[in-house]
């Protein structure tokens, strides 16, 4: 039956038919049960989302409700933002280290806002050993307690600053509704500690760190955002002031896809940290922290990709070039293996995979490939070894280019570039295209019941104004833009002079 199929197929494809095959094979391959089928990402945008991270296996439901399993293809994904931004965090003099991830209860109340804010969230362990435990030990929501008591012991004299400290780990917020990437109960992240003796110098790090975050969304994840000043109510739990990359997602809805905290001095303060400065005075530390998580992995398979599965812009695709070959006869498929692995060790400086399987037939593997979001396809049949050419496939437009032998790596590398350079342009423009300047509230009641996406608002600042917003639009302040200008307004709730057009949306 599979030899028949991948005959049938190969007929099919003869160059000078000019028909596309691949339906017809799909539909033989659906009835017998082989070709994976998705919503279409324009019929039904949440339902897409959930078919493509299990049907192009990225990640699987767990045991326990609201954990999922990051699969090798979905981790790869992770992997290759962890090592762009491990890179980055390093360049900013920021070392990597580890801490545990249990924590004793009493540090998590002793800063105010802090404790208040993850309280609800919170996984306790009350056992341990087959003993109840005298103190409960809270699993890391997030690590500012556990870090900043050793801090406060490390830190003595201005010579111990800046200390900068980064970790790639895991952490637990029990939330009711989870979307696999967006929102689990467990979830991957780094989160970046700074410790200084000035505030301008902490505040210089939080700009560095939305910036690093900037560009691992733009340069390499292709995701379009606005980096700005959250407001008080939407703030980091204890933190002076947050930063945040806010996205847009097809539906409408914003993904908040990283943070970077100016602590003030409220946590030092909490836990003591004070070092003496040049003078002899004793001071308490200015601090940051910052973090980005697998989050961002929901929304790079969200913003791209279309009803035939996902597209993984080149630079973060774990597989940037799939080579499918097409065997034909016998002797023409020696030919073809040869040639093949030829061409293979040309493209040793791209993430490339020879889909050699024999038990599947060339459009079956077009399908597969597609769902799974390579960016580049090419194909190899005896036509090519004939010509010494190969048929290239971008993945996003759909465009067929036949490349000479000699001119591939070249030819190769201008076409992933240019997939690249044009996801970020597609998100950049739907984001533009779908940011409403808004002056009434009806109006702004409309968009959000409507078509949603961001809405550029004047805001009076009153945290009133933003909960009633809340309340009936489902639409909450995202940020401050950094560019905002200052403007003579009236806040679109309430009337009040107001100076600044706040960022809202729905978001995830
Ligand atoms: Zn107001």
């Amino acid at each position: 039956m599979k030899i028949f199929l991948g005959s049938l197929f190969f007929i099919g494809v003869t160059p000078k038919t000019g028909v596309t095959p691949i339906s017809y094979c799909d539909m033989i391959e659906v009835m017998i049960g082989k070709k994976k089928v998705i919503t279409k990402k324009s019929e039904d945008f949440s339902r897409w989302y959930t078919d493509v991270v299990q049907q192009a296996e990225l990640a699987d439901y767990a045991p326990v409700k609201g954990c999922i399993i990051f699969r090798p293809y979905g981790y790869a994904l992770w992997e290759g933002i962890k090592k762009a931004l491990d890179a980055k965090i390093k360049a900013m003099g920021v070392e990597n280290a580890y801490f545990p991830l249990f924590i004793p209860q009493e540090f998590l109340q002793k800063e105010k806002e802090h404790v208040e804010g993850f309280a609800p969230e919170l996984a306790v362990v009350t056992h341990g050993g087959g003993k109840k435990l005298e103190e409960p030990l809270i699993v890391r929501p997030t690590s500012e307690t556990v870090m900043y008591a050793m801090f406060s012991k490390w830190i003595q004299s201005w010579r111990d600053l800046p200390l900068k400290i980064n970790q790639w780990c895991n952490v637990v917020r029990w939330e009711k509704r989870t979307l696999p990437f967006i929102r689990t109960t467990e979830f991957l992240w780094q989160e970046g500690h700074t410790a200084h003796a000035e505030h301008k110098e902490a505040l210089d790090q939080v700009h560095a760190a939305a910036q690093a975050y900037e560009e691992i969304f733009k340069d390499y994840l292709a995701i379009y955002g606005i980096t700005g000043f959250k407001s008080n109510s939407e703030k980091f739990a204890g933190a002076a002031a947050s930063l945040s990359y806010e996205a847009l997602m097809p539906d409408g809805k914003a993904l908040q896809s990283s943070t970077s905290h100016d602590l003030g001095q409220n946590f030092a303060k909490a836990f003591e940290i004070t070092f003496q400065d040049q003078k002899g005075k004793n001071q308490y530390v200015w601090q940051t922290s910052w973090g980005l998580s697998t989050r961002a992995v929901g929304g790079l398979i969200m913003v791209h990709g279309d009803d035939n599965g996902l597209f993984f812009p080149p630079q973060i695709a774990p597989i940037q070039i799939i080579i499918v070959p097409i065997y034909g006869g016998d002797e023409e498929g020696g030919l073809v293996k040869q040639y093949v692995s030829e061409l293979k060790s040309k493209l040793i400086e791209f993430r490339v995979k020879v889909d050699s399987r024999e038990e599947y037939s060339p459009g079956w593997k077009f399908n597969e490939w597609e769902l799974k979001g390579v960016p580049l396809r090419l194909e190899i049949g005896p036509r090519e070894v004939k010509s010494q050419t190969v048929m290239a496939i971008r993945r996003d437009t759909g465009d067929k280019t036949s490349i000479t032998t000699s001119e591939l790596t070249e030819k190769v590398t201008m076409l992933l570039k240019t997939q690249q350079k044009d996801a970020l342009e597609r998100s950049r423009k739907f984001t533009e295209e779908n940011t409403h300047l808004v002056d009434t509230y009806d109006q702004f009641k409309e968009i959000m019941s409507g078509p949603r996406g961001f809405i550029k608002a004047f805001w009076c600042e009153n945290p009133g104004c933003e909960a009633k917003i809340k309340e009936e639009t489902k639409a909450t302040t995202r940020c401050l833009p950094l560019d905002a200008v200052e403007e003579k307004g009236k806040c679109v709730y309430c009337d009040e002079p107001a100076t600044h057009r706040w960022l809202f949306a729905q978001a995830y």
